[in-house]
């Protein structure tokens, strides 16, 4: 495991400013130099086939990096000249390379996939099987719960509460869909919670029932909460609660940057999910960059005078984070027409205008991005009308609020985007991995879903998405899907929503920068930039585009440092 340089916390001011890593003019010169003083790099990487998503060289062979930033940029032989007898040289061979991939809206704590009960099976019967061989090793009186359960995967679904009563009659069971809006309990869960056929829907979310009206073990969205207090989590201590979420920390980061992502935004940790970063990161086992949008902790650390940006190029402060209506995936968001086949369900709302006003309003004035989940047209509309007023009350000069997912558009809604200059997060590996569900909003709308050519047509800066664990997090699967629209089966969704490969690694990389306010410092190979990229062992730009997926991702640097494959 390598241990990075721990640099000082810096201040916003410096931060926002640009006052930071801007050394140099972009790539005009091969021998410009943005850090370390002339003196030869610490790393030059020649022969490759360089995409710099820097406007002014878009292509190069080869590059230096000093310090953990690019120092030159340009052809094998400018790049040769400057080595020296300490300079580690790679050759890539011919091969890729572009600047690390962005996920602007993730949700990595890699606990679950460390010790949870990993329910991302295709039968009712597997799902059984791992429930019961947890309950066996569970006290009596604890939870026995599932995570990544996915209902449209399920060969003989749908699964239902007495599957869940059938394998484990005694404990509490929940089996969380991997959507993060839904989850399945067991009668026992029910009763200790005290829910029975004839406990209303709350306003904001329902528990599912079957043909006889009984319960069907599904509860959406916030009905959840009748299970909060209820049952037994684990035994541990709130030390060995912390150390487990350091090592889930670390373990993730190892998954993500094996995918050639260099930066995850965190799309909204709590207390105990800010101090895994910081125990990941001081260990030396943080990999990638994180950029943390805040749910639990806002007001701590409003108080204490932080705002959006605070941090390092690390571990960043980011917005906060609310979400105001359901899921794509799950098929609860809210939209303005019904779902297919369904006249009555328009989705779910779990913000008024007013809460959303109100939060907006608040954060707005203290100096702190919000990103707002929306991801329905309804909703979306509902969050711009907050956006609107609080940047006409108090004007910022680029505050770039954020829309987190903003699934559902219509020109309209782009108009209004661009004119806020807020920054839509639609998902990116979706139309490829959830495929089957789209037929509940069927095909015509889904020419106005995850709408990255749209954004990119009103002239949005658009980033890319994974929400996981909603969807896969891995960049290139991001690429083929929004190049083709195609799912797993080859059928296409919203062909008219294409885009090109090369806006796509613009997506995936620049874009993503400007998300966090940090295009002058990371987002394309550019002297002075951080020194995050990735080696491909083919190229996306002449793979067939139904293959992109597949290409294997040989190399991951951050900041100068191999961090895939692991070297120690
Ligand atoms: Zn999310």
């Amino acid at each position: 495991m390598p241990t990075y340089t721990r640099k000082e916390f810096l201040g916003l001011g410096a931060l926002l400013a640009g006052g930071v890593g801007c050394a140099g003019q972009p790539g005009t010169e091969a021998q410009e130099t943005g850090t370390g003083e002339g003196r030869p790099p610490d790393l030059a990487l020649v022969n490759g086939r360089v995409y710099t998503i820097d406007d002014a060289a878009p292509q190069a062979e080869a590059f230096a990096v000093t310090d953990g930033r690019f120092t030159a940029v340009g052809s094998t032989d400018d790049i040769r000249n400057l080595v020296g007898p300490n300079t580690e040289v790679i050759d890539a061979e011919g091969m890729t390379l572009t600047p690390g991939f962005i996920d602007t809206h993730c949700h990595p704590s890699g606990v679950n996939e460390l010790y949870g009960v990993n329910t991302n099976l295709r039968t009712v019967a597997e799902i059984q099987a791992v429930l019961r061989a947890k309950a066996a090793q569970t006290p009596p009186g604890y939870w026995v719960s599932g995570f990544m359960f996915d209902d449209t995967k399920v060969v003989d679904g749908p699964l239902h509460r007495t599957h869940l009563d059938e394998a484990v009659p005694d404990h509490p069971v929940n089996v969380a869909h991997r959507g993060g809006h839904t989850a399945w309990y067991n009668s026992t869960a029910f009763a200790l919670a005290g829910i029975t056929r004839d406990t209303p829907d709350p306003p904001d979310g329902r528990f599912d029932r079957d043909a006889d009206g009984e319960l069907a073990g599904m509860v959406a969205e916030n009905a959840r909460r009748v299970f909060n207090g209820v049952g037994r989590r684990d035994e541990l201590t709130p030390a060995q609660r912390r150390e487990r979420a350091r090592e889930g920390m670390a373990h993730i980061s190892t998954l993500l940057t094996a995918a050639g992502l260099t930066t995850v935004h965190d799309a909204g940790a709590s207390r105990g999910k800010l101090v895994a970063y910081q125990d990941t990161y001081q260990a030396g086992e943080l990999r990638h960059r994180a950029y943390i949008m805040i749910r639990g902790a806002y007001q701590a650390l409003r108080n204490a005078g932080i705002s959006t940006g605070f941090g390092d190029e690390w571990v960043r402060i980011g917005g906060v984070k609310y979400a105001a209506d359901g899921s794509a995936s799950e098929r609860t968001m809210r939209m303005s027409t019904p779902f297919e086949g369904k006249p009555d369900d328009y989705g779910i709302l779990t913000m008024s205008q007013e809460e959303i006003h109100d939060v907006v309003e608040e954060a707005h004035r203290n100096n702190w991005q919000v990103g707002i989940h929306a991801n329905g047209d309804v909703t979306i509309d509902m969050v711009l009308n907050a956006y609107e007023r609080v940047l006409t009350e108090w004007p910022h000069p680029d505050r770039r609020h954020r829309i987190e997912h903003c699934s559902l558009v219509n020109p309209q809604l782009l108009q209004r985007i661009k004119d806020t200059g807020t920054i839509p997060t639609p998902f990116w590996t979706y139309v490829h991995f959830h495929g089957e569900k789209w037929q509940a909003y069927g095909a015509a709308r889904m020419e106005w879903m995850f709408a990255h050519r749209s954004f990119l047509d009103y002239d949005i800066p658009v980033p890319g998405a994974s929400d996981y664990t909603p969807g896969p997090f891995e960049p290139l699967m991001a690429i083929q899907s929004m190049v083709t629209r195609k799912d797993f089966n080859g059928q296409v969704w919203g062909g008219n929503q294409r885009v090109t490969v090369d806006e796509a690694l613009r997506i995936a990389t620049i874009h993503g920068a400007r998300a966090s306010y940090e295009e002058h410092v990371k987002g394309s190979i550019t002297a002075g930039k951080l020194a995050d990229f990735v080696m491909l062992e083919r190229d996306p730009h002449t793979v067939d585009p139904d293959d992109i997926k597949n290409i294997a991702v040989i190399r991951t640097v951050v900041g100068g440092r191999t961090v895939y494959p692991a070297t120690t």
